[in-house]
């Protein structure tokens, strides 16, 4: 059976996010996300339909795949799709690397694709930044699931971080390996804590785990997508 998804948009920019920032991505958006963040500010319910095959032909088509770093999968959030990433994924597995940017909540279907994944860009959504709910049992069984995968944890944070999120954040960190970057919230183009917080929060972090380094979002700096 051929699987098709939706696809809201593909373009090429500078990823901004992470330890990757400044690498040249193909970015495919996935239509749809399973959750409803209060600082979302990404336009993803509208789109074109493509098969595995329609899309393949369309970014090589638009596109020269070996000039880029890799491939961002994002959304929405792309393991929603992962039936088509299934048959997607394969055809351009051997002309580039393959970024996947996750809620880190949907850990069943990452082990369906996970074989065909080179990073992992995974949030741990703070219920103090998003809209109070805790995801953090999700995530714990995310992160499991990440074993073997070159995988960073993002946590975007603003004034209303607690101590429990940090220690939960860190424990992650600790029990599966995983480097950790902090990720102040934006307002528009400013970030919605000062420097000084910034500094504070990291030095709380590196307290209980030193694989946590802060990196404010540089595509808003760089005023690129
Ligand atoms: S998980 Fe990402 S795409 Fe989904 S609502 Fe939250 S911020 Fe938006």
């Amino acid at each position: 059976m051929v699987t098709a998804a939706k696809i809201n948009e593909i373009f090429d920019s500078i990823q901004g996010e992470g330890p990757v920032v400044g690498y040249k991505q193909l970015f495919i958006r996935f239509c749809g996300c399973n959750l409803n963040c209060d600082y979302c500010d990404t336009e993803f319910k509208t789109g074109e339909k493509y098969t595995p095959q329609s899309l393949y032909e369309k970014i090589n088509s638009d596109f020269d795949l070996e000039t880029f770093h890799s491939v961002s999968l994002t959304g929405g959030e792309p393991l929603l799709s992962y039936e088509f990433l299934e048959e997607f994924l394969p055809l351009i597995k051997n002309t580039t690397k393959v970024y996947l940017e996750t809620n880190a909540t949907l850990y069943d279907e990452l082990v369906r694709v996970k074989k065909l994944i080179d990073i992992v860009s995974a949030d741990i959504k703070l219920p103090s930044c998003t809209n109070g709910a805790d995801l953090f049992d999700l995530h714990e069984k995310f992160f499991k699931n990440c074993e073997g995968l070159n995988t960073f944890a993002k946590i975007v944070f603003d004034k209303n971080i607690t101590q429990e999120e940090i220690d939960f954040c860190t424990y992650i960190g600790k029990n599966y390996d995983i480097e950790l970057v902090l990720q102040p919230k934006m307002d528009g183009n400013i970030m919605s804590v000062s420097s000084e917080f910034c500094q504070e929060i990291l030095n709380r972090f590196t307290y209980k785990y030193a694989n946590t380094r802060l990196i404010p979002q540089v595509h808003k700096f760089l005023n690129v997508r």
